[in-house]
């Protein structure tokens, strides 16, 4: 067994052991095809149809509104192709600047050809201006798509609020909603969303899993041509063991809830108290009281993320920075750009993403260790103001 200290949750998620028990016979036990008429492949489909129900109860949504699809990215490009190939009048998408890739890419590619892509921007703590917002949807747009809360910093947008604006300019709202299913309670039933991504990857199940949700009612093209599986939305033969994976998952995360904004929150707020009362010149990036209760991003002045997370590495510590680093260049996070965080402090930020299996011991080592890394850093870092040297 590895003993990492895993506070990279953002990124990827342990699969729980529940969970891995639901898959694992219907890798070599239940291996029959759901669409086959023989009762060893329809024994699956039913237990397809109770995987779709557990994933509409933790949404607050109908199973039928539960589309399965292969991961977020793949929804989020469904949701926003989907939505353009039933409205091929409307030639406009609104989005923001500081979605993921999945979001923001898809939308970049549609402005080649030829749509118009209108990105709003967020101020210094990643908020969304929603009078802005409603705004920039016209007549012409077919698609909003605002995620629910940011993978870099956790700031939560006000997607209701955004849902019911969009819906009274006519156009459709979808939000990616990756990182929130699991962390903070949702009820679709009483919302206006029509279309929301999730991945089953960050909530404890398997890679290669997540969902669309449609809700009832929204027109949304076929985004795999193919069998009729997924009511005829996206053909293929289902990944059962995937979706019973992910079925599971959301049963877990709805028993978790409450440890996800007490016990976890408590943990995130523990470290990044423990890491600001202990190194000078750091700052959190975000909106602080309006945030995913698991992460916290913090800017070390002076110094790279990407070396304080080597050195945490050798302690086993496994944390994320805001730099990608693409073909040997570092590039500062768009998220921390977008806000207006100066280059080098986005180019120093590192993201903790905890989970319900970090402990108190852990985040404790964290923060014993940290100080050490950051002064060691400071003291070979060229950047240090005279003044700020210690
Ligand atoms: N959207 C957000 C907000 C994410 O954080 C991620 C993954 O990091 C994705 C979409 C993509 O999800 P997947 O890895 O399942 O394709």
């Amino acid at each position: 067994m590895n003993n990492a200290i895993y506070m990279d949750n953002n990124a990827t998620t342990r699969v729980a052991d529940e969970v891995v028990a639901a898959m694992l016979p219907y890798l070599n036990e239940r291996y029959g095809n759901p669409s086959s008429m023989h009762t060893f492949g329809g024994d699956v489909a039913h237990d397809i149809a109770r995987a779709r129900e557990q994933v509409a109860t933790l949404l607050g949504c109908h199973p039928e509104e539960i589309i399965f699809t292969s991961c977020g990215t793949e929804s989020d490009n469904a949701a926003i192709k989907g939505t353009l190939t039933m409205f091929p009048e409307k030639r406009k998408v609104v989005t923001t600047r500081v979605e993921h890739p999945a979001v923001l890419t898809t939308c970049r590619d549609l402005e080649r050809h030829g749509y118009s892509v209108s990105e709003i921007g967020v101020d210094r703590a990643g908020r969304l201006d929603i009078d802005q917002l409603g705004f920039r949807v016209d007549d012409n747009t077919a698609i909003v798509s605002v995620m629910w809360a940011n993978n870099e910093t956790g700031t939560i947008f006000s997607v209701d609020e955004i849902a019911e604006l969009v819906k009274a300019r006519g156009a459709v709202f979808h939000t990616d909603a990756v990182q929130v299913v699991g962390k903070i309670p949702l009820n679709l039933r009483d919302s206006n969303i029509d279309l929301l991504s999730l991945s089953g990857h960050k909530l404890h199940a398997p890679k290669g899993v997540g969902v669309l949700y449609v809700r009832k009612g929204t027109r949304i093209g076929t985004f795999m041509h193919g069998g009729h599986q997924e009511s005829g939305r996206r053909g293929g033969t289902e990944n059962v063991p995937g979706i019973i994976a992910l079925g599971k998952a959301c049963e877990l995360a709805m028993r978790h809830l409450d440890e996800e904004n007490t016990r976890v929150k408590a943990l995130r707020d523990r470290l990044e108290q423990g890491i600001l009362s202990t190194c000078p010149d750091c700052f959190v990036n975000g909106d602080v009281d309006n945030r995913l209760p698991n992460t916290a991003n913090i800017s070390f002045e002076y110094i790279e993320g990407e070396s304080i997370l080597m050195m945490l590495n050798k302690f086993g510590v496994c944390a994320s920075s805001g730099s990608a680093c693409t073909s040997g260049s570092l590039e500062p996070s768009h998220v921390l750009r977008a806000m207006g965080v100066p280059f080098t402090a986005a180019h120093g930020s590192i993201r903790f993403s905890l989970s319900r299996f970090n402990t108190e011991a852990e985040v404790d080592f964290v923060i014993e260790k940290i100080g050490p890394i950051i002064n060691r850093l400071r003291e070979l870092s060229p950047f240090v103001p005279k003044a700020a040297a210690r």
